[in-house]
């Protein structure tokens, strides 16, 4: 008899995960359940879209469920809500009562944007963004609306305000720490991040909390501090937890950051022992580190297809592991590009490392050829042993390439030394100067170690 998976969720993780299993096992019956009523589209592009640089919300729509069906024999139901699980008879129960039985399971059901408790966090005119349903939302209202607050200076934070100030509105971010995309930024990188931000008329209330959102009906002002700012919108941009509604019902181990605690297979555990037949991807699942000791959140799309291809080969009968993570990043904010990898000098210190800063600034192309631009890397070794483990870039192209490079050399527990010694970059004039500025931050490293 054909296996019968079932896949909660049509994230990265999910279209993955059920893609994979089809790879995995041609033969299974795969069905994929989710809230939403749109499929396959990526939540990244949501802020490129709200600023016009994609045409509308139908082009970030990669598939149709008719496609997944035709092309990979899936089916996919939307608007189908799973109220609970049960393990034991291996049975999902929708939200109509009905009941579907399954021979594996994988749990891909994200995660949801953490709305501090507030007064007037409920009023129209505030809204967040994490599925496409919002980023429409979002863009119904900037038809009337001409102040913005975006509270959250994380990446998407900062992405969003970007695209409604350039879409031509009023924008206010408002960060309660004192530096924006804090945690996995240093303060000394964010600051050239926010300053651009700035010079394009992007205003910010740092350091201090939202306190409330006020207005009679709608919204129309915001509490940040003692302080009370009119505006006809908020963003909640303010972080994501990961959606616990089912594992919480299964009784799931949750881990110490919040989300869902795996074995290297991803699947769960219960009382301390593995949950058979139960596999885990996404937004929902906590990492580990490959930079320090312990557990860590990606929250990333990178990560959830990478780990939604792990949960689908093991649910349809295959092995597969899902390693530590750097949970590599990068940004596109207005014209600056900011990408990190591994630890940022916050986050060594939360893991109890010491560490040894190397910087450099040069140039995107060679010093004679036109049209480059300032590149900033700042790496960080460990201060004992003198491995690399993390690294941020600023630039204005083609980063993408050298946070790989970096994420590539940490992953294998390379030292600043071995990286100045042995680590080869391609050159050509367009393209880097003949030492490229990663090797510039790697020499200042090895010298201030
Ligand atoms: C604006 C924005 C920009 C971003 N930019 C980037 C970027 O540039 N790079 C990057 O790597 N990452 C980025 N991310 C993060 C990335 O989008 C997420 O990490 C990724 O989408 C997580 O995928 P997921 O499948 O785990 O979860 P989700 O996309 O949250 O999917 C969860 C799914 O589960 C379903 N679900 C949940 N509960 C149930 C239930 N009970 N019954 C049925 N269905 C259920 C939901 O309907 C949904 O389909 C961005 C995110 C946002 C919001």
């Amino acid at each position: 008899m054909a296996r019968k998976i079932i896949v909660i969720g049509s994230g990265a993780a999910g279209m993955t995960a059920a893609s994979s299993a089809r790879e995995t096992d041609k033969e299974a019956e795969i069905t994929v359940l989710t809230e939403e009523e749109h499929i396959s589209y990526s939540p990244c592009a949501i802020p490129f879209v709200l600023e016009g640089k994609i045409k509308d919300f139908q082009s970030i729509i990669m598939h149709d469920p008719q496609f997944y069906q035709k092309e990979r024999q899936i089916t996919v139901k939307t608007q189908t809500k799973v109220e609970s699980v049960d393990a034991e008879a291996k049975t999902v129960t929708l939200a109509d009562g009905s009941s579907l039985a399954y021979d594996s399971l994988i749990l891909a059901t994200g995660g949801t944007v953490f709305v501090p408790p507030i007064a007037g966090a409920d009023l129209p005119g505030v809204f967040k963004v994490r599925f496409i349903k919002d980023g429409m939302q979002i863009q119904e209202a900037m038809k009337t609306c001409k102040k913005v607050v975006v509270a959250g200076g994380g990446v998407i934070g900062l992405e969003i305000a970007v695209a409604l100030k350039h879409a031509g509105l009023d924008v206010t971010v408002a960060e309660m720490f004192p530096q924006v995309i804090p945690r996995i930024c240093d303060g000394d990188m964010a600051a050239e991040v926010q300053a651009e931000m700035e010079k394009e008329g992007i205003k910010f209330l740092m350091g201090r909390p939202l306190g409330a959102i006020k207005g009679e009906g709608k919204v129309e002002s915001v509490v940040v501090g003692d302080d009370e700012y009119p505006c006809d919108m908020v963003i909640m941009a303010t972080g994501v937890r990961a959606n616990l509604q089912l594992p919480n019902q299964l009784g799931l181990e949750i881990g110490p950051l919040g989300a869902v605690h795996v074995s290297a297979t991803l699947q769960p555990y219960r009382r301390g022992r593995i949950v058979k037949d139960i596999y885990l991807a996404g937004d929902v699942v906590m990492c580990s580190s490959a930079a320090a000791d312990g557990p860590t959140m990606s929250q990333l799309g990178a990560t959830a297809v990478r780990e939604g291809r792990v949960a689908g080969i093991n649910a349809a009968g295959g092995y597969a592991t899902f390693p530590a993570v750097l949970s590599a990043w990068i940004s596109q904010i207005g014209e600056l590009q900011i990408a990190g990898t591994g630890l940022s000098c916050g986050l060594a210190d939360y893991y109890g490392l010491k560490v040894v800063e190397g910087r450099a600034t040069g140039l995107s192309r060679a010093r004679y050829y036109p049209g480059g631009s300032k590149v900033t890397v700042k790496l960080l070794a460990e201060k004992e042993t003198h491995r690399i483990v993390g690294a941020q870039i600023l630039g204005r192209e083609d980063i993408n390439g050298k946070i790989n490079w970096l994420t590539a050399a940490i992953m294998k527990g390379v030292t600043a030394e071995e990286f100045v010694s042995s680590f080869e970059n391609a050159y050509c004039p367009p393209t880097s100067m003949v030492k490229d500025v990663v090797c510039l931050a790697a020499e200042d490293l090895t010298r201030k170690l």
